[in-house]
């Protein structure tokens, strides 16, 4: 049998074959769908056009539903999205569904499937969110899909799929403390470009990956789909074993199955890192791979500074900002949203210096909002922290596209949550170092 990278070895377990290779199309089976409201009535919609108005889907407990885009909003049509997934959620009686206005409301989906014990290593996940590659972090396949596609692993519980080549990215080094898996990420997507890993798994590798904590992997996995990567993979380890344990008794507690790539197994291409080289990084507007280092644009006038999404909003990213905001008052408007409701709980318990991050966050001046997506992709007019004028943005999120946070002509900064708390102090793109040791 020939030597496989780990995404082509779960990819074969799924197909029920010994093995694969780069570029052949096979069918493998799902182990978790999950839907929000924006995708969700899509895919109900092309599910049951084709199964039958009254199918079932293939099977209740690895369907997931998890409404956190346009949440605390006035508009009609966002809100009916959230209706269409509560009518099917009782018509198909699923248990995973964690709806708005009731205990089990989540926030961002990326975040909540794991915090819910939905991620497991060695299984396939799809979402009908590009960004459902976040869940690699977890040392499984993970990938984005269409509603029409959805909609056929709804009834079927399968999907035909081509095997991507993989590309390696190796870190060497412990992370200096004004440096996160943001800039990691960001230096990445800057060398390859927005099409440099099209349809190629992204597997993140070495001593200075395992240094990090699991919200800092999902980070780097988050932005896989940036570079135009299928999906972003990270190898198991104790720390996911320890996060996947405990978080998988809020779903059954489901067995899972180890990969790893074998030591001889073919990468298309392959790149290393040593962190501890690295400077803060930035993506000008209006592109992911616009990299800059932070040196070389310091200063630039700044309007706004949005700390969240499920790439900028985990406790990890708001530790950080807290230890740079501490006794600090922020010159421009600074938005605080946690990926969710654990999030943000999270800001009353967790502390720095002595006192709550939300405390720092409110005497900075900062304002808190509700666990959602909030304006991490624009949406309705009313939505928290949206770019409703021409402004600039320095954002934690991981698009910058023009109009992706609301306004077509406003200028989002992408950096990680030290930039972005820093930048909020000065009001102008500002280096992390000279607020952190
Ligand atoms: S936080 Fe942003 S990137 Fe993440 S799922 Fe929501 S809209 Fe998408």
């Amino acid at each position: 049998m020939s030597a496989m990278t780990m995404s082509e070895k779960i990819l074969a377990k799924h197909a029920g074959r010994e093995a694969v290779n780069p570029g052949e199309n096979v069918w493998v089976d799902v182990d978790v769908l999950m839907t929000h409201d924006v995708c969700g009535p899509g895919t109900i919609g092309v599910f049951k056009k084709h199964f039958g108005q009254n199918a079932k889907v293939w099977d209740r407990e690895k369907v997931v539903i998890i409404p956190d885009h346009y949440i605390f909003t006035h508009d009609v049509m966002a809100n009916r999205n959230v209706d269409v997934l509560r009518q099917f959620v009782k018509e198909q009686d699923l248990p995973y569904f964690y709806d708005v206005g009731t205990e089990k409301y989540k926030g961002v989906c990326h975040i909540a499937l794991p915090e819910e014990g939905h991620t497991r290593p060695g299984e396939i996940l799809f979402g009908t969110d590009s960004h459902t590659c976040t869940a690699g972090a977890f040392g499984e396949f993970a990938t984005g899909i269409g509603n029409t596609d959805a909609g056929f692993v709804m009834g079927t519980g399968k999907l035909w799929l081509k095997v991507p080549p993989t590309m390696r990215f190796v870190f060497h080094g412990n992370l200096p403390p004004y440096l996160m898996a943001k800039d990691l990420i960001l230096a990445v997507i800057g060398d390859i470009g927005v099409d440099g890993a099209t349809y190629r798994a992204m597997e993140f590798d070495g001593d200075g990956v395992f240094a990090l904590n699991i919200e800092e992997r999902m980070t780097l996995c988050n932005m896989a789909i940036e570079a135009g990567g299928k999906n972003g993979i990270i190898p198991v380890d104790d720390v996911t074993r320890k996060y996947v344990n405990d978080r998988g008794q809020r779903s059954g507690n489901k067995p899972y199955t180890e990969y790893r790539s074998d030591a001889d197994a073919q990468f298309i291409f392959e790149k290393v890192y040593d962190v501890t080289k690295l400077e803060p990084v930035v993506a000008k507007p209006h592109s992911p791979d616009n990299k800059a280092f932070v040196s070389e644009i310091q200063g630039t006038k700044l309007d706004r500074a949005y700390i969240g999404s499920c790439t900028g909003g985990k406790l990890t990213d708001f530790r950080a900002a807290a230890k740079v905001l501490q006794g600090h008052t922020v010159k421009i408007d600074t938005f605080i949203v946690p990926a969710t409701t654990e999030v943000a709980k999270g800001l009353d318990t967790e502390t720095v210096g002595g006192k709550s991050l939300r405390d720092i966050f409110l005497a900075a001046g900062a304002q808190i909002g509700d666990a959602s997506c909030a304006a991490c992709l624009g949406g309705p007019s009313d939505t928290f922290g949206r770019l409703n004028a021409p402004i600039s943005c320095i954002s934690t999120t991981n698009r910058n596209f023009p109009g992706r946070m609301g306004h077509k002509q406003a200028q989002v900064f992408l950096a990680s949550p030290l930039t972005v708390a820093a930048s909020a102090i000065t009001g102008v793109i500002e280096d992390p170092r000279n607020f952190v040791a």
